[in-house]
C-alpha cells in the first residue's frame, strides 16, 4: 500500500484525490473552483482545505505519506519555491509553497510542473506504459510537456526539461509571454486556436464556429473550434490542420533530440483526436527523415484529468518517501 495525495492546481479548478501509487487507482476525488483572481493566499487556503477534506472523508489519514502538487508553471523542484505562474492571476512571485503547506498540513509536500506530472502518470499507468523513451505534450491554455529518456523521468535543471510550448516554430514570429518570439504556444495553444476562429468569423466567413456561439466572438474558445471541426466544419478543420502543422514541426524537433518510442498528446485541445493527430503526423513525415518513424507511436493520453492527479502522487512518492515531516516552523 502506497497512498499519496495528488493535487492539480489549474487555472479554473483545483482538484485533489488520493492515489494508490502501486496501481494508479484514484480514490475520493474532491475539487473546487481555483478562483485564482483572489490571489495566492486564498488559493493556498483552498489547497489546505481540500487536503483536510480528503483526510477526513477518506478515513485513510494514517496511511497517507505525502502530497504532490502539479502547478501551471516551473516550480523549483529542489527548493519547493514557485518563482511565478504565468497562467495564473495573483502575484505568485517567489512563493515557498512547499514550506507553507508542510507547516499547515504536517505532511511532506512536493511540487512539480503540471504537465511533467501528467507525463509521469501516463508513463506509469496510461498511454506511455512500457516505453523506455517518450515525450508527452499537453495542449491547453499553454503547451506543456515532459520527457522520459532511457527509463528515467528526465527533469533537467530545477525540473525545467520539457518546455515544448516555447520551442521556436517561426523565426522572428509573434512575441511570447516567456520573453521569446515565435514560440509554439503562440500558434497551437488553446488561445491561439481560438484567435484563429475569431478571425474567421470576423471576416464574415460562414462557419459553424460562429453558429455555436450565436456569433458572440467573446464566447469562442478552443473547445468551440474543436466542436465545430468534429461536426465537419471545413474552416474549423483547417484551423486544426494549421495548429497541427506547427505542433508537427515541434514534435519533429523533439524526435531529433530524444528519438522516443512514443509521443503522447493530452490537454483539452487533444479532444480533437485524429483531426489534430493527422496533421501532426503528416508534418512529421514531411520533415523528419533521419529517425525510423515507423517505430514511433503517436497516441492520445489515456488518463484524462486523472493523469495529472496520479502523476502528482507519483512525484510525491519519489520526493517524500521516508522523509519525516516536517519541522515546526
Ligand atoms: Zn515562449
Amino acid at each position: 500500500m502506497s497512498y499519496y495525495i495528488g493535487i492539480d492546481l489549474g487555472g479554473t479548478n483545483l482538484r485533489a484525490a488520493i492515489a494508490d501509487t502501486e496501481t494508479g487507482q484514484i480514490f475520493h476525488q474532491h475539487q473546487c473552483a481555483t478562483l485564482a483572481a483572489e490571489g495566492q493566499a486564498p488559493v493556498i487556503g483552498r489547497i489546505v482545505e481540500l487536503i483536510h477534506e480528503l483526510r477526513q472523508a477518506s478515513g485513510m489519514d494514517g496511511t497517507l505519506k505525502g502530497v504532490g502538487i502539479g502547478v501551471p508553471g516551473t516550480p523549483d523542484i529542489d527548493s519547493g519555491v514557485i518563482q511565478f505562474l504565468p497562467n495564473l492571476p495573483g502575484k505568485w512571485l517567489n512563493v515557498p509553497l512547499q514550506a507553507i503547506l508542510e507547516d499547515q498540513v504536517k505532511l511532506p509536500v512536493a511540487l512539480i510542473n503540471d504537465v511533467r506530472a501528467i507525463t509521469l502518470g501516463e508513463w506509469k499507468f496510461g498511454a506511455g506504459r512500457g516505453a523506455g523513451t517518450l515525450a508527452c505534450l499537453a495542449i491547453g491554455t499553454g503547451i506543456g510537456g515532459g520527457v522520459v529518456v532511457n527509463g528515467q523521468f528526465h527533469l533537467g535543471l530545477g525540473g525545467t526539461a520539457g518546455e515544448f510550448g516555447h520551442h521556436v516554430v517561426e523565426v522572428d514570429g509573434l512575441p511570447c509571454g516567456c520573453g521569446g518570439k515565435g514560440c509554439l504556444e503562440m500558434y497551437a495553444s488553446g488561445p491561439a486556436i481560438a484567435a484563429m476562429g475569431v478571425k474567421e468569423v470576423m471576416h464574415g466567413h460562414t462557419t459553424r464556429i460562429g453558429e455555436l456561439v450565436d456569433h458572440d466572438l467573446n464566447r469562442i474558445d478552443a473547445g468551440t473550434i474543436v466542436q465545430a471541426a468534429l461536426e465537419g466544419d471545413p474552416i474549423a478543420k483547417s484551423i486544426l490542420q494549421k495548429a497541427g502543422m506547427y505542433l508537427g514541426i515541434a514534435v519533429g524537433n523533439i524526435l531529433g533530440v530524444i528519438s522516443p518510442q512514443k509521443v503522447i498528446f493530452g490537454g483539452g485541445v487533444s479532444r480533437a483526436g485524429d483531426l489534430l493527430l493527422r496533421p501532426i503526423i503528416q508534418t512529421v513525415h514531411e520533415r523528419v527523415h533521419v529517425i525510423p518513424l515507423q517505430k514511433v507511436e503517436f497516441a492520445l493520453a489515456e488518463l484524462g484529468i486523472n493523469g495529472g492527479l496520479v502523476g502528482a502522487a507519483l512525484w510525491a512518492k519519489r520526493r517524500c518517501e521516508g522523509r519525516e515531516v516536517i519541522s515546526e516552523l
